[in-house]
């Protein structure tokens, strides 16, 4: 085992055993923003196996107060190209591919599951849309495939993770239902970057705990980071029937 992860494999309750796993663990990040470069950094220097990178969008001058893996010199670059790279870098046992495209309904069912059966451990939502979302939600229910959500705004940030093999799940719309988050936005999304590292290294932590069997995740709970007093906090959540993206996937939904 390679001396790069000695700090991590010697964690009591850790082990060869928990490395070996995430070797062998394929991740599917969506979007590289804020919240993407953050957990695409933290898996692959953890000793993720492989980790494919989606993304449609070019680096702009605004993304560079927390999107740490570009620089000035790659404005007007695809995100995408450009983080691969810098993943390539600083993490050279990790295999990387990148997708040049926003997730849609068109590409999702090609983009999610992968080429092959069984490609990802874990999808990854670090999207910045609801419509994106609810189609990676969707589409990852249909495969069976963990997804892990993270979102932030400003000092906020939260993660939720669903795991459709589970039957206690809860996806993003039975928590949004009742919020009404899912109003169009009227201007872009104003955030601190250390915010988007902050959640995204909540996402990345959580990430290697269920890959690795190290820890188990609750199907059911929202962990929300407060920036204005330091605070993360546990929210439960519940399904509901009449959800806009999970309610007609299951016949197991609760009122
Ligand atoms: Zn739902």
């Amino acid at each position: 085992m390679s001396a790069r992860y000695d700090r991590q494999v010697n964690m009591p309750g850790f082990g060869i055993k928990a490395q070996k796993k995430l070797q062998n663990s394929s991740v599917l990040i969506l979007g590289v923003g804020g919240l993407g470069c953050a957990v695409a950094t933290y898996l692959s220097m953890a000793g993720v196996g492989r980790m494919t990178l989606c993304d449609g969008d070019v680096v702009g001058l605004s993304n560079l107060n927390r999107q740490f893996l570009y620089t000035g010199d790659d404005i007007g670059k695809s995100k995408v190209d450009c983080a691969v790279r810098a993943v390539e870098k600083m993490a050279p046992r990790v295999k990387v591919g990148g997708i040049n495209a926003y997730l849609t309904s068109d590409n999702a069912d090609v983009v999610v599951p992968g080429t092959q059966a069984g490609s990802y451990s874990m999808v990854l939502d670090c999207l910045d849309s609801f419509d994106a979302r609810k189609i990676a939600i969707q589409t990852c229910f249909a495969h069976n495939i963990p997804l892990l959500h993270g979102a932030c705004e400003e000092y906020q940030g939260q993660v939720l993770y669903m795991d459709p093999g589970l039957k206690d799940y809860v996806c993003l719309g039975c928590y949004l239902e009742k919020k009404q988050a899912s109003t169009p936005m009227i201007h872009p999304v104003w955030v601190l970057g250390a915010t988007a590292g902050i959640v995204g290294s909540m996402m990345a932590s959580m990430a290697v705990g269920a890959l690795t069997g190290t820890r188990m995740l609750k199907n059911n709970r929202i962990y929300c980071y407060d920036g204005m007093c330091q605070e993360i906090g546990k929210l439960s959540a519940h399904r509901s029937a009449g959800c806009p993206v999970c309610g007609n996937l299951g016949s197991d939904a609760e009122q």
